[in-house]
């Protein structure tokens, strides 16, 4: 039995790493078992190189718990330690590796993944720790260290007979769960689920007699070959929505998915897929997983994937991009900056592929697909280039358009005053309705731009498409919207035009402003018909979203009412100065049918019209 002193420079360097990483105390099981998968991939390379002859016999590492005693082990079959080795590695390499780590980074408590601290992690959760250890080299012995959690360790002859490690923690005492098997469990399928190495936790269990009991089958816990590292020529649709569904049991089906596979000028696998993205944005994120070599990282990517990419579910495994570095950091690296690049441009490939050899797969899957690219194109600019070519537009009857074909279409059917192309729009199919018909009516197709994120995208749009205005159908009469000419104003001498204006204002609700004004829309539009303009309906709906755009103040709503002068009811009205009155029933009724099919009719207001209404049935 020898003892000695660990060789580090701060006496007290255990205390901080029980403390350190206080959330994360869990993350001790991924570095331990990442420790056994290293010695055992190592004893391959020997085994290639042609200095290890001989067997390997089963490399399967094993873990195992005993609640009774609060201990947790690990055994694994690889290349084992030499006393020397020990010495070396254990006592002044992997403990000033810890030191230094815990040095540079002890105020950063969002380490990517923690990846560096090592073995000296087990102390986080253990008072002792026990390695019993043989070389893979002939003519060594076993060796035993203890270190109890102070600087000083015990050294002496080890038991083990076969080649390897046997790590033992000794859990403090008000660490039992870490001695559980279900939290074992949870946390290897959490850490280890896609190791290199077979492990093995127990016996597959199962119901019998009441109770959960052992069968003769090994429990192995991960799979060594995940997807990702295999071809995709191999590779089954089946495969792919069998290992989605495995990493996210609870999820619908996938839309599309894509296969990240390069060698040059990084490393870099992996499989994103496309959720069923509706409108509920916020509880997809954080579902794609970082791996380093198929060692479990995070699975918080948000810097090293574009923003809107992190919508996507599923796995990356890049050995490039650094592990032991605050997230802030991640941002300015260049690897990572070339990674994220990289994915982005894979992700548009697939999309504009799908989009031109699978036309039906894709618009039938794109009312699920819209937030994503549209999303993306808001918040990406490379990403916005590119989807200019395969997002797509909808239109009111359900049929779909990419870019290009929609503009040459609808430039051939107006014929403008101005330069502009009108791209005539609805947010709600039902409550737009006679809006979208009239307009249907008259020739013009109209667009459904129906999410939250619209309001935005709209704007975007008119960047991007060059002399296009996006205009909601009932922002305007419709010939007023796509104006081919200038519509003759109905004649109508000033006095009469004031009075009408003060009759209508008293009329109308208080609560909004309105302008009023005479046209001729066609004996057979309706009476009144009201529009909020493009730009006043904008402004609201981005300040109400947040857009940051509230320079005018909190105003009221503002909309035009717009009086058709060859609607006969009107004529009749106009044609009569004494009907141009407050208590004129036509007047008063044709207003209210204006603000009902705007939706806008409520309360006494509605009252008093349905009550008048059957008046004057009467
Ligand atoms: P790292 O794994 O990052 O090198 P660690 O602190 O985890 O740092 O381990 C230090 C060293 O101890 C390893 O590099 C390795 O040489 C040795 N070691 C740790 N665990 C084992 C093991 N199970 N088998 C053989 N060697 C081990």
């Amino acid at each position: 039995m020898s003892k000695g002193k660990i060789g580090v420079t701060t006496e007290n360097i255990f205390p901080v790493i029980k403390k350190f990483l206080y959330s994360d105390h869990e993350i001790f099981l991924r570095e331990i078992v990442a420790n056994a998968v290293d010695a055992t991939q190592k004893l391959k390379a020997l085994a290639s190189s042609g200095d290890f002859k001989g067997e390997y016999g089963d490399l399967t590492i094993d873990i195992s718990v005993d609640p009774v005693a609060n201990t947790l082990t690990i055994k694994d079959h690889g290349i084992g330690m030499t006393e020397d080795e020990v010495k070396k590695d254990i006592n002044q390499i992997a403990f000033s590796s810890a030191g230094e780590f815990l040095e540079k980074y002890k105020d950063q408590t969002n380490l990517i993944g923690h990846f560096g601290l090592g073995f000296y992690s087990t102390f986080m959760v253990s008072k002792k720790v026990e390695i019993d250890t043989l070389s893979w080299q002939p003519d060594f012995e076993a060796v035993k260290w203890e270190c109890d959690g102070t600087p000083e360790y015990k050294m002496s002859k080890g038991t083990r007979t076969e080649r390897g490690t046997t790590v033992t923690l000794y859990l403090d005492d008000d660490l039992k769960e870490f001695s559980d098997k279900n939290r074992i469990s949870g946390l290897l399928g959490k850490y280890c689920r896609f190791m290199p190495v077979p492990i093995r936790f127990g016996k597959v269990q199962e119901w019998k007699d009441n109770k959960m009991v052992d069968t003769d089958k090994d429990n192995i816990i991960n799979n060594v070959n995940p997807l990702w590292m295999r071809k995709p020529t191999e590779l089954k649709d089946d495969d792919y929505l069998n290992f989605y569904h495995d990493l996210f049991p609870a999820a619908e089906d996938p839309l599309f998915w894509i296969h990240l596979n390069v060698d040059y000028p990084f490393h870099l696998t992996g499989i994103l897929y496309f959720p069923k993205i509706k409108d509920r944005v916020d509880i997809l994120r954080n579902k794609i997983q970082l791996y380093c070599n198929q060692m479990y990282v995070t699975d918080q990517v948000e810097n090293i994937v574009p923003e809107f990419l992190t919508l996507l579910h599923g796995v990356i495994d890049s050995p490039d991009i650094p592990l032991n570095v605050s997230r802030s950091y991640l941002q300015g690296d260049q690897n990572v900056k070339k990674i994220s690049t990289y994915i982005t441009k894979k992700v548009a490939d697939r999309l504009e592929d799908i989009a031109n050899n699978q036309k039906d797969e894709y618009e039938k899957k794109w009312d699920n697909l819209k937030i994503f690219i549209e999303y993306g194109m808001l918040t990406d600019e490379k990403f916005c280039e590119r989807a200019m070519k395969f997002a797509l537009f909808k239109n009111s009857e359900g049929k779909y358009f990419k870019y290009d074909d929609y503009r040459k279409a609808i430039e051939a059917a107006q014929t403008n005053k101005d330069k502009k192309v009108v791209y005539l729009y609805c947010s709600d199919a039902v409550e737009q309705y006679q809006q979208v018909e009239t307009a249907k009516d008259k020739g013009y197709d109209v667009l459904v731009f129906d999410t939250q994120l619209d309001a935005h995208f709209v704007n975007l749009l008119e960047t991007k498409i060059a002399d296009s205005s996006f205009i909601r159908v009932d922002s305007d009469v419709i010939d007023k919207l796509i104006a081919k000419d200038d519509i003759a104003k109905p004649e109508m001498d000033e006095e009469k035009k004031k009075t009408l204006n003060a009759v209508m204002q008293t009329i109308l609700p208080k609560d909004a402003k309105f302008t009023v004004d005479v046209e001729n829309l066609g004996e057979k539009s309706a009476p009144i018909v009201l529009t909020q303009s493009e730009f006043m309906r904008r402004y609201r709906d981005m300040s109400s979203l947040g857009g940051g755009m509230n320079f005018m103040g909190d105003m009221p709503a503002s909309y035009n009412i717009v009086i058709n002068a060859e609607n006969p009811v009107m004529a009749a009205v106009l044609g009569d100065e004494a009907k141009i009155a407050p208590d004129n029933k036509q007047l008063c009724q044709c207003i209210d049918l204006a603000l009902l099919a705007n939706n806008m009719l409520k309360g006494k207001a509605l009252a008093d019209f349905i009550k008048r209404s059957e008046e004057l049935m009467k």
